[in-house]
């Protein structure tokens, strides 16, 4: 069967925005006068939702004691993506809900959502959120995107409704009602699967990576600044990626080294490459807009 051509079947709506005169050192401007013409380039922006304190040797598969016997603090901060074009809107995952940061011990600094809606997206009438994988920091919140499709690998949703998902490593990293819920949303048709590599919309692909959960996929976006690769847990922070070392929740190691190599592939320099819980990206990119320190940042 030939994969759903979402921009087809579903309605994409334009985020209201008002219209504005480009400077002359925005890069759209300086590429037209250069007499290029614009194809489909997004905005990308990272909305930090959650954060916990945590140490270095929580986030190394085999620990870190041979880089850093101190066990030195390093705290891991949540996070979703949005990617803005005049015409479409796509949300990447959806994190979890204070209850859930509750039990787990995790401290809520906002539901995800809200951090989108600072951005001027309203979530209820996003058609497309790409899930990463659906592990229980991804999906928790998908009830508040009623107009969405939800984009996944098969090899995701065949794994945790699979013969390994009730495993103690695995079954911890997942809510099981976020999983029941995506069974019920594909009964009512909500699901785009995806088996590999493909195009979402212009300037907008998926990629399987697999490694930290089985069917994890990272999405590669167009922007102004050249293709940004949204890692999500293909690597949580850059000290992963950076220094060829998995993090330490692995369901394939070797394809946890395979999806760095695609990452790197996919990425136009290692500066395009965005980790999935690294503090560092809230420091290293500008706030979205002012008063939105620590909350949001735009990447591209
Ligand atoms: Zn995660």
């Amino acid at each position: 069967m030939e994969p759903t051509d979402l921009s087809k079947s579903v309605t994409f709506h334009t985020r209201a925005r008002k219209p504005r005169v480009a400077p002359l050192d925005d890069p759209n401007v300086q590429f037209l006068l250069k007499g290029g013409t614009i194809d489909q380039q997004f905005e990308v922006y990272a909305v930090r939702y959650a954060t916990r304190e945590a140490r270095r040797g929580d986030h190394f598969h085999g620990g870190d004691s041979g880089y850093d016997p101190h066990n030195a603090p390093m705290p891991m901060d949540y996070f979703v993506w949005a990617a803005i074009s005049p015409e479409h809107t796509v949300i990447v995952d959806a994190g979890f809900t204070a209850e859930v940061a509750a039990r787990r011990g995790r401290d809520h600094l906002r539901c995800p959502t809200e951090g989108l809606r600072e951005l001027g997206i309203d979530c209820t009438r996003v058609p497309c959120v790409i899930l990463t994988h659906l592990h229980y920091d991804h999906v928790g919140n998908l009830e508040k995107f009623p107009a969405a499709t939800f984009v996944l690998q098969d090899e995701e949703m065949a794994f945790w409704t699979g013969r390994y998902a009730s495993r103690e490593h695995f079954r911890n990293t997942v809510e099981m009602e976020d999983v029941v819920g995506l069974v019920r949303k594909n009964f009512e048709g909500r699901l785009r699967f995806v088996d590999g590599s493909e195009e979402i919309l212009p300037g907008i692909e998926v990629h399987k990576a697999g490694g930290h959960a089985a069917g994890l996929q990272v999405v590669r976006v167009k922007t102004a600044r050249g293709n940004v690769v949204l890692a999500s847990d293909a690597t949580h922070f850059y000290a992963n990626i950076e220094q060829d070392r998995p993090f330490s929740i692995v369901a394939d190691l070797a394809r946890m080294y395979g999806a760095f190599d695609l990452v790197r592939s996919l990425a136009d320099s290692p500066a395009h490459i965005i980790p999935g819980h690294d503090p560092l990206v809230m420091q290293r990119f500008p706030p979205a807009k002012k008063g939105l320190e620590g909350v949001a940042a735009r990447i591209a």
